[in-house]
């Protein structure tokens, strides 16, 4: 019997239906009833399943790394909170969250920091992901309101994607709008993004833009739209201000400044100018800048000023990129926010909070944001941390000096499911969270739409919702009476009639119709687009006749001119970094890094580079490369590629200390944020790359489980078949390979060796018990030899000789690297079924291989490699 449940991943919040198997597993489909995706899901989603066990899980409270009961561990936590309350003040406390937590308990964590120990100093990573659309939301419309809907994407007859990989980061709203497309093929696609990505292969129309010029090109657009007579006159009489600011604004700005051809400038003119249906979608390209909030506010600009906001088919749409990012929202898990879409500033507000909680006082000024908070930590004025679902000392930016500043904080908790992460381990008390799969509540997607988040699976070991340890520890900090919910459901409806008292006092976000939902029917919830008010009819879309949110019910028009990136390209550090992710990975991969599928699309940190900069500075492609900034470095794989511009580089945000040796990108991203919404600048740290350049290269396979680290200077993991892969390098020639291979392995038993010194290449195999235990392949030059094979020979119980080749068993062929994770089809047997088959179409390879048609979301790279023989470019190769 299956259970409705949501994906944990991004924010398109795909229905999904798990089918436990009775073992602790669970067979994961798509849930064709849910209304985000209609029975689809990407690959992320589809491998759920295997991402549920219990490999590496904190099953038992920790304190100092030894085990302690749960009673004593809230203790500690409490007790430390409450003695840094009482000595320092409220703010010398601090909890880190995240947009993975459901809203149920996101509600008790802001609760307890903002009513209950007086303070604002909760922030999450939501601060790394859309604070810029939040800021630039109230900027325009007066409150945090996302006017739009899926359905407009599919509507639209024009939709204009701007910093957002859409094929990659959210892969079944890319889906719905290729299915439009094709159904529809007079639908436009246009694709804003410095990089040619996965995306770009839908896209009408590819505006390759310089770095950060996203506000001189929507103030050009506004400009043109101002000289062609397309302003809507009596929208934006009726209920929009500041328009002619905004364009004398938009005038002056440089509409040179994007760097684009001026064919390509004007056919986007034409088309967006031209199309009444037109959808403007944007995400982290937008809003991880130090002008984020004002690119934000130069889209809406162009949508207020021709009244396409709000209709079907129309409006600027941010997709938020965690899965409950909008819940946090809802709740205030921001520091500069109250629940309900409140604010902190306004007495009234703060006032009908407190009454609602029944709290002694309610914090009166907004807390440290992200960047902030960790500062604080550094300079010793946070004496007690709680960080909560989230990996701060690789995903904020310096997060070498995150680290650092964890680690220096007197007392830190992380409730987390894993203990290996690189922040659980700075961690004094570690509380086991339940997962996905364990813990039920609900998430908000990024088109308003609350969707429960149900168990079906029990917590391991003594593993407790989020919500609960959250009110484990006010009880014990003394505020029991309030945090005394007996379930999620108790917590939802508290939240949904706070809401009710929110939206009396003019505010957006109201769901007080749910207010009085029982615990049997929130159980049974279906997904409910807010708002849901207890009287009246709900909205389907805000703003078609105004109505904002602002005290006079008029949007802004804001005034926004473009700005340079926070640190200045130089001699030394001419190369602008921009970082993003990759199609199969998630966030700091402590879920999807534990299984084999998802770590065969891409297996190591990579940079990508143009080739004609990586021609002046003598990189080749699968060389490795040294990336530095003034903050710190990032070593990784060359990817030479032409997607990605000349003074441009590209690498993932996913890599930790657990899976690589120095894969943690935002070390080398400096903390410059946004002055309005605090949030950093992720894509354009200055920076440099030099080879790596080491005196050998080489490839591991390994049996058992994924080791915590090789004795290499350069190693990533993954695991892999029967045990783990790994790609390594050395900068100085080991003297024993035998030896050093045995000590990377973790072998013991008999070495097989091939060794060439005059070619450079050593081959050792461990043998016992008559079977190979693992191998190492090195050489001068990056290793050339079929990863799968080699995963495949040691899996298959190969013989020394045929283990230590390299090559596919006689009569197989080498797939190469794995495009469709769903079926394992690999780069190499789409190029062959391509040529030789003289395919020219996705649908074609998907019939005559597979690959694409289960969650699709390879089929921008099969539709890539399609191009690249058709035209001999070159082609997307995964590794
Ligand atoms: Fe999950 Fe993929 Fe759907 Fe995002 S698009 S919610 S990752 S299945």
């Amino acid at each position: 019997m299956h259970v409705r449940t949501t994906c944990p991943y991004c924010g398109v919040g795909c229905g999904v239906l798990a089918t436990p198997d009775g073992a602790g597993g669970a067979a994961i489909s798509g849930d064709p009833d849910h209304p985000a995706n209609f029975g689809r899901l990407c690959s992320k989603g589809s491998a759920l399943g295997e991402t549920i066990s219990l490999e590496g899980r904190l099953l038992r409270p920790q304190i100092d790394g030894r085990d302690a009961p749960w009673e004593e561990a809230i203790g500690r936590v409490a007790s430390a909170f409450s003695e840094a309350i009482a000595e320092h003040g409220p703010d010398s406390v601090a909890i880190y969250g995240s947009g993975q937590l459901l809203t149920e308990d996101y509600y008790v964590a802001n609760k307890l920091m903002k009513g209950f120990i007086g303070s604002a100093n909760i922030d999450t990573n939501s601060r790394l992901c859309m604070a810029s659309t939040v800021a630039g939301h109230k900027r325009a419309f007066g409150s945090d309101t996302v006017p739009g809907s899926y359905e407009d994407l599919e509507a639209a007859d024009l939709i204009v994607l701007v910093g957002s990989n859409l094929a990659w980061c959210h892969p079944v709203l890319y889906q719905r709008i290729a299915a439009a497309k094709a159904a529809r093929p007079a639908m436009r696609v246009v694709n804003i993004d410095p990089r040619r990505t996965a995306t770009s292969e839908i896209a009408d129309l590819h505006l390759a833009l310089a770095p950060g010029s996203d506000v001189a090109l929507f103030n050009g657009l506004l400009a043109e739209i101002e000289r062609r007579g397309a302003l809507d006159a009596r929208y934006f009489a009726q209920h929009v201000d500041g328009l002619p600011d905004a364009l004398a604004a938009a005038l002056s700005d440089d509409v040179t400044a994007p760097e684009l051809s001026p064919s390509d400038l004007s056919a986007f003119f034409d088309l967006w100018i031209s199309t009444e249906k037109v959808v403007t979608v944007f995400s982290q390209g937008v809003n991880q800048s130090t002008s984020g909030v004002d690119k934000v506010n130069a889209i809406i600009n162009c949508h207020l000023a021709t009244g396409r906001i709000g209709r079907p088919g129309m409006g600027p749409f941010s997709v938020t990129g965690q899965p409950n990012a909008m819940g946090g929202r809802e709740v205030g898990g921001l520091s500069n926010m109250l629940a309900s879409h409140l604010s902190l500033e306004d007495a009234a507000h703060r006032e009908a909070v407190r009454a609602h909680w029944r709290a002694p006082a309610v914090a009166s000024k907004p807390g440290l944001k992200a960047v902030d908070l960790f500062r604080a930590c550094a300079r010793g004025e946070i004496k007690a941390l709680w960080v909560m679902s989230t990996n701060p000392a690789v995903s904020m930016p310096e997060a070498d000096a995150v680290r650092d500043a964890i680690s220096a904080t007197p007392f830190v908790a992380v409730s987390d499911m894993f203990a290996d992460t690189d922040t659980a381990k700075l961690a004094d008390v570690l509380l086991p969270a339940a997962g996905w799969g364990e813990k039920s509540g609900t998430v908000t997607n990024s088109e308003r739409r609350i969707s429960r988040q149900r168990a079906f699976l029990p917590a391991p070991g003594e593993a407790r919702p989020d919500w609960r340890i959250v009110c484990d520890v006010a009880r014990a900090m003394g505020f029991g009476a309030a945090f005394d919910y007996q379930n999620p459901a108790a917590i939802f409806r508290e939240h949904a009639a706070l809401s009710a008292v929110a939206a009396s006092l003019g505010g957006d976000f109201d769901i007080g119709g749910l207010a009085e939902i029982a615990d049997e029917t929130y159980q049974d919830l279906a997904p409910v687009r807010w708002p849901a008010p207890r009287v009246g009819r709900p909205t389907e879309r805000f703003f078609a006749d105004g109505g904002f949110f602002t005290p006079d019910r008029r949007a802004r028009m804001i005034p926004v001119i473009s700005k340079p990136f926070a640190e200045a390209a130089t001699l030394d550090r001419p190369l602008r970094l921009n970082t993003g992710r990759a199609r199969d990975h998630w966030h700091t991969m402590t879920r999807t890094g534990r299984t084999e599928r998802l770590s065969r699309h891409i297996a190591e940190p990579f940079v990508e580079i143009n080739p004609e900069y990586a021609a002046r500075i003598g990189l080749r492609d699968a060389e490795l490369a040294r990336v530095e900034s003034d903050a710190g470095a990032y070593v990784a794989r060359v990817l030479v590629t032409p997607r990605t511009r000349v003074g441009e580089v590209f690498a993932p945000m996913h890599w930790t200390s657990r899976f690589a040796s120095d894969g943690r990108i935002d070390a080398a991203v400096a903390a410059h944020v946004d002055p309005i919404s605090g949030q950093p600048e992720l894509k354009g740290a200055a920076c440099s790359v030099a080879p790596f350049a080491p005196a050998w290269y080489g490839f591991a396979v390994g049996r058992g489980p994924v080791p915590p680290c090789l004795p290499a200077d350069y190693w990533a993991l993954a695991p892999a078949g029967a045990g783990w892969r790994a790609e390594v390098a050395g900068e100085k020639t080991p003297e024993d390979w035998a030896g050093f291979a045995a000590a990377v392995l973790g072998a013991e038993g008999e070495p097989v060796q091939v060794v060439d010194e005059a070619r450079g290449l050593w081959r050792v195999a461990f043998l016992r018990d008559g079977r190979v235990t693992g191998a190492l392949f090195a050489s001068r030059e990056p290793v050339a030899l079929s990863r799968s094979a080699a995963v495949e020979a040691l899996a298959s119980g190969a013989t020394p000789s045929e283990a230590l080749s390299g090559a596919p068993k006689a009569g197989s062929f080498d797939p190469g690297a794995i495009v469709c994770s769903c079926f394992s089809v690999g780069v190499n047997q789409i190029q062959r079924a391509v040529l030789e088959g003289g395919l020219v179409t996705v649908d074609a390879v998907g019939a005559a291989l597979s690959a694409g048609t289960n969650c699709g979301s390879c089929r921008p790279e099969i539709q890539a490699l399609i191009d690249a023989a058709q035209s001999s470019a070159p082609k997307i190769a995964a590794e």
